[in-house]
């Protein structure tokens, strides 16, 4: 939640020298030590080879010019007023929230919530505080209601389902493009921290605003987009028994250098993520189809393949059985009934076993990875 003049409350700096430290709280000294060690432990996982993803390399040093200033507190009183407008931190004192702090409010006055840990951090010229909050919630009952959907997300189109609907994508850094173009240009004319010859010297005033509206209109897109896949991941989860997406390497996709900037602006891999633990907690299930499945070259009608499909080709044409149909929508389809065939053909096993490529005239199922962690982030 959004704190309004959290940055304002500065405690007089002492005369004498290495005073500074007791400044500060002890958890701002702390919260940088717990990340220095688990950047080692990372790093040394990388290296032995413990650890997936990404090699990790040795930790790099900070600076506070240049890095989001964030300190998490773990001890002490953190309280949230019953008056649902502010929160009491350890050694920052009561501060007054922008935003209600009811949701969590009413948890904790329930006694279904326990906060572990208090981060605040500043974005864009704004502090946040956010609870890391262990919560107790019922286990969800599967619902049995909603039936199967199969999702094709793409760029045209951020998602197109197969019962029919077609979520827009709204292009949020598209349609920032001319704005954030103009406060660079601007930014590059103002007097910033380094002369043309390289050597430091004190920034305008002027610079210093165009670079806070810069960094103001980054979070709006950053905002925009969020809020977008929030809205329909929910939906998606809540509404559906089970969700079918496509396998998509998204890091991947990024080496294309002519689309790479529109998939990041989708956002697919955080919808794939946000749908993992949403599915979880609703009690929906989310089903990955194989990373060879081909959703796009196959019919969704009379189940031929195509060798061949050119990405401009937007609507599916079928020689074998002279189907027509949105190319977005063929696969959204083809993703749905691919659930539909293992469910009846061998029963819910044969979906929840990893890696399933035992059979391969079937595109094997991968069951979507839960994260173990009981606790949720509520922010
Ligand atoms: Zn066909």
């Amino acid at each position: 939640m959004d704190v309004a003049g959290a940055a304002a409350r500065v405690e007089p700096r002492q005369a004498r020298g290495g005073a500074w430290w007791r400044e500060n709280s002890k958890e701002a000294y702390n919260s940088g030590l717990d990340a220095l060690a688990r950047a080692l432990q990372n790093w040394l996982d990388s290296k032995q080879g413990k650890r997936k993803g990404r090699v990790v390399g040795f930790p790099r040093r900070k600076t506070k010019h240049r890095t989001r200033s964030a300190c998490r507190f773990t001890t002490g009183a953190i309280r949230i007023e019953p008056d649902r407008h502010h929160v009491v931190l350890p050694r920052i004192g009561r501060i007054r929230t922008h935003e209600s702090t009811r949701k969590l409010a009413r948890r904790l006055e329930a006694g279904t919530a326990r906060i572990l840990s208090a981060t605040i951090s500043c974005t864009a010229d704004r502090w946040y505080v956010s609870f890391a909050v262990e919560v107790q919630c019922r286990s969800p009952e599967p619902r049995g209601v909603g039936g199967v959907v199969g999702v094709d997300v793409g760029i045209r189109h951020l998602a197109v389902l197969s019962t029919g609907q077609v979520v827009a994508n709204p292009r949020p850094l598209d349609q920032t493009q001319r704005r954030l173009r103009r406060l660079q240009r601007q930014l590059a004319r103002r007097c910033g921290p380094r002369a043309p010859d390289g050597t430091r010297r004190t920034p305008s005033n002027g610079w210093k605003q165009t670079r806070r509206r810069l960094g103001r209109t980054h979070a709006r897109v950053a905002n925009l987009r969020c809020d977008g896949l929030h809205k329909l991941t929910s939906d998606l989860a809540s509404s559906h028994d089970v969700v079918v997406v496509e396998h998509l390497n998204v890091s991947g996709m990024l080496r294309n250098r002519r689309l790479a900037r529109h998939i990041a602006d989708a956002g697919w891999g955080e919808l794939r993520r946000q749908l993992g633990y949403k599915t979880a907690w609703a009690g929906s299930r989310l089903v990955q189809a194989d990373a060879f499945y081909p959703s796009s070259k196959t019919c969704s009608a009379c189940g031929a393949v195509k060798a061949k499909l050119p990405l401009s080709a937007r609507v599916f044409h079928c020689e074998a059985c002279g189907l027509r149909i949105d190319r977005d929508m063929n696969a959204a389809c083809n993703l749905a009934a691919l659930v539909k065939d293992v469910v009846a053909g061998s029963g819910p096993e044969t979906v929840n076993a990893r890696g399933g490529d035992a059979r391969p005239g079937l595109a094997g199922l991968t069951p979507a990875k839960r994260e173990p962690r009981a606790s949720r982030m509520l922010g």
